[in-house]
């Protein structure tokens, strides 16, 4: 949008393996996109499964961002692209099986989808969502998961499931709904 003075890349990561991070708006998406489609062919095939030509599709609608999307949205990118009617459970099921793969996240507070970075390796994931950009980051923290999974079990209790979800703003938002140009 407007121009903003962007610093030299301090870092430059391929992967998220550090801290989680809101990505930075100018980063070069369609590297991001693309390396997520190619991990998903190799780790399906390292499974046996198959990437279909519909569920790559949908894996690809949903990594047009990292904004989660919502099945409606999906179905509705396809009927435009392929010229057709796709029905809806084609869409639903295409998503299940990248759920169940964990190439894709469920964000239950939206009802939409999100990619995984790290589908190679089975997490609980938490999220923080940014209410003004969209944008919905993951946090893999053990402490987090383990933390819920003692209380729960304190309580006697066998949770099936565990959602946690942060809605607010990131960093970016919050200092531009501040007003605040802090430089540097
Ligand atoms: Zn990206
Ligand atoms: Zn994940
Ligand atoms: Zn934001």
């Amino acid at each position: 949008m407007a121009t903003s003075p962007v610093s030299p890349s301090r870092r430059r990561q391929a992967r998220a393996t550090a801290a989680p991070h809101f990505p930075d708006p100018h980063h070069d998406h369609g590297r991001c996109a693309s390396d997520a489609l190619d991990r998903a062919a190799s780790l399906c095939e390292s499974r046996r499964e198959r990437l279909t030509a519909i569920r790559r599709r949908v894996l690809e609608i949903v990594w047009r961002g990292h904004e989660p999307v919502g099945a409606y949205a999906i179905l509705e990118a396809m009927q435009r692209e392929l010229g057709k009617v796709v029905a809806p459970p084609t869409v639903y099921r295409a998503l299940d099986f990248l759920q169940a793969q964990g190439l894709v996240h469920r964000v239950e507070s939206l009802n939409a989808y999100v990619g995984c970075h790290d589908p190679e390796t089975p997490h609980s994931v938490q999220f923080m969502i940014c209410r003004s950009c969209k944008t919905a980051v993951e946090l893999h923290d053990r402490a987090i998961a383990d933390a819920i999974a003692a209380a729960a079990g304190a309580a006697g209790f066998t949770p099936a499931e565990s959602v946690v979800e942060l809605s607010g703003l990131c960093g970016r938002c919050a200092r531009s709904h501040g007003g605040s140009p802090a430089p540097g």
